[in-house]
């Protein structure tokens, strides 16, 4: 496995394969990986003759200072855990190589970034924007895989390649859960037994809003879904909403004839947990 630091030797590994004809999928990170980012590696390996994956904590895309410091770091291990899935490259550049110059662009991301973690996250969508497009443009890939289990963000890195129009094939894969449900994110290392606990009870909600869907207008679904997590004790939800999966806004019928898509932003002992499931 070839580890590369700098944008010009990644951009330039990448070319190489693509001057042979071969394919090359790729899976951009923030590091800490767990099983969820490996299901995209494996995708990516299944239907590419080259993966590489990219280990960037990418600090635009924090609008919170203190998150960004927190965030979980595992260098060692991580290139460990790509090493024996068999990766062909790991870009692991630092902040000067993927940003020489700071990119103050305002990117056109379409509705998705408008709303829910667009709204709550103010900054966030145009951070994974930049990084995004650079690291597409450094390596043009084939096909890139992202998690569904950050919805919006798949909307949105679709809308931005499509716009630029990037000649990769940006590919939603399925999220990934704990035992409890608790979709895996590298941000659950920070909860306590306790809390990984209680936070299987955001897939439950997920779980009862599906379950009870039909013919409920979204408003309702999200009030139950508000009100269902309530009832414990140090759950503190930021939004519960059900939208229309591509425009993210209010479902048109609003009566569960069409899919919807319910989402969700909750804190648990200080650590902000977001998940997803179509209903
Ligand atoms: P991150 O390192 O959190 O930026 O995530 C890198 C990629 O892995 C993103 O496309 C995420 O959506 C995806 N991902 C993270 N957690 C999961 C999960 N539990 N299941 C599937 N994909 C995931």
């Amino acid at each position: 496995m070839r580890i590369l630091k700098s944008a010009d030797e990644y951009s330039e590994f990448s070319e190489s394969f693509r001057r042979r004809g071969s394919s090359v999928g790729f899976v951009p990170t923030m590091g800490a990986l767990h099983e969820g980012h490996l299901s995209l590696v494996r995708r990516a390996q299944k239907e590419n003759h080259f993966t590489t994956v990219s280990v960037f904590v990418n600090p635009s895309q924090f609008n919170d200072p203190g998150d960004y410091h927190k965030y979980p770091r595992h260098e060692v291990t991580d290139l460990a855990l790509l090493e024996a899935e068999g990766v062909d490259a790991v870009f692991l550049p630092d902040k000067e190589e993927v940003f020489p110059e700071p990119d103050n662009t305002r990117y056109e991301l379409g509705p998705a970034a408008k709303v829910l973690e667009g709204k709550f996250r103010p900054g966030h969508f145009n951070g994974v924007a930049s990084v995004v497009k650079r690291f597409l443009e450094l390596a043009h890939p084939n096909k890139a895989y992202f998690g569904l289990k950050d919805y919006q963000q798949y909307l949105v890195v679709k809308y931005l390649v499509s716009g630029l129009h990037l000649d990769t094939e940006i590919i939603g894969c399925p999220i990934v859960r704990e035992p409890n449900g608790l979709a895996m994110s590298s941000r659950n290392e920070r909860l306590n037994p306790a809390e990984r606990e209680k936070a299987g009870r955001l897939y439950e909600s997920l779980q009862m809003i599906k379950e009870t869907n039909q013919g409920r207008p979204s408003d309702e679904l999200g009030s139950a879904g508000r009100a269902y997590l309530k009832q414990f004790t140090g759950i503190e939800v930021e939004y519960f909403a059900v939208v229309d999966p591509e425009t993210m806004r209010k479902p048109d019928p609003d009566d569960g004839s069409i899919p919807r898509r319910a989402l969700l932003a909750a804190h648990i002992g200080g650590v902000r947990l977001i998940d997803n499931m179509g209903i």
